[in-house]
């Protein structure tokens, strides 16, 4: 996949600075636009901070066009960002960049998708063998063999082709391929939304092994909130470009704090009605966001403040925060 520019970079990954960090990955203010042709630019991400621990999991949950999948393709590097930065720790930076870009193989994606993205003419093994070559390993076929019996494929499946596995084995294989390099972060971008319920529900299970077994942290990015619950210890709930609300699993979920997370939630459950708000009509355009909190043309408790005054960030408990005036 090819690289994307944004427009008018204020900020480089190369040049930002080199500051230990504790945990594996730490997001400051990260912007990534993207030009228009004549009009204005996309504001797809638009100023996202969040850290990230060792083998912690963090769901990324939103509608289509929040930004949820533009942050992950810019921290896997296939996006350039237009402002901010992105910080790993040493173990997993590569060295002559000091920590601003992951080293081959560290951070890794699984896509919707895998079929798309497997070269048709390759067996799995071939598949499975391309990105340990591209991070530096001549003999991976140990590696490889670990990869294929740890997504429960079995090492018969390494001499067949794409097409020959079912949808459910294909993410499977998508999976290991994600793993074979032992990346330190695993982002998985609607993993199982193309998937049936009863497969999804081994997708899920399959990835909570992976990270007790491979110790990866996941970004595990999904418009589904019931999905990211399951696999998720915290959860960034995002917005426009921004993320509304960040916290621990079990308070995002038990004690929301911002009305759209409160939408979503009432989305899931199906209860609308004793404080449940809904999120009625279309997201904004990247294009023109709103004035104020982006959300108040669809917020039922906004009042005249949340279209004239951008809502600061409150913090609920050491690890939970949401922006909203009445949160
Ligand atoms: Fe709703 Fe206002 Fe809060 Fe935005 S700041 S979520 S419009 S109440």
């Amino acid at each position: 996949m090819g690289r994307l520019s944004g427009r008018g970079i204020e900020a480089d990954l190369v040049n930002a600075p080199a500051k230990p960090i504790d945990g594996l990955m730490e997001v400051q203010s990260l912007k990534t636009h993207f030009a228009g042709r004549r009009g204005p630019a996309v504001r797809a991400l638009d100023g996202v901070s969040f850290s990230l621990a060792r083998n912690e999991s963090l769901g990324v949950v939103g509608e289509s066009g929040c930004g949820k999948t533009t942050l992950g393709r810019t921290i896997a590097g296939l996006y350039r960002p237009t402002a901010g930065s992105i910080r790993f720790h040493p173990d997993v930076a590569q060295r002559d960049c000091g920590q601003a870009r992951a080293a081959p193989g560290r951070v890794q994606m699984v896509f919707q998708d895998p079929f798309g993205s497997f070269n048709q003419r390759m067996t799995a093994h071939q598949i499975l063998a391309e990105p340990l070559r591209a991070a530096g390993e001549r003999n991976g076929t140990d590696a490889i063999g670990r990869a294929v019996e740890a997504v429960g494929l079995g090492a018969a499946a390494l001499k067949k082709y794409a097409h020959e596995f079912s949808g459910g084995q294909r993410q499977r294989l998508a999976i290991a391929r994600a793993i074979v390099t032992r990346p330190a972060l695993m982002i998985a971008d609607e993993a199982v939304a193309a998937l049936d319920v009863s497969v999804q529900a081994q997708i899920l299970n399959l990835l909570a092994d992976l990270k007790a077994s491979y110790q990866v942290a996941y970004l595990f990015i999904s418009h589904d909130l019931s999905v990211v619950e399951h696999v998720s210890d915290r959860i960034a709930v995002m917005y426009a470009g921004q993320i509304v609300e960040l916290g621990p699993t079990a308070n995002v979920v038990g004690m929301p704090r911002h009305p759209y997370t409160r939408a979503l939630l009432s989305a899931v459950s199906g209860v609308k009605g004793s404080g449940a708000l809904q999120a009625d009509g279309e997201a904004p355009s990247p294009l023109a966001y709103p004035t104020g909190c982006r959300f108040h043309p669809r917020c039922s408790v906004a009042e005249a403040r949340c279209s004239r005054d951008q809502p600061a960030e409150r913090a609920f408990g050491p690890d939970h925060r949401a922006g909203c005036h009445l949160a």
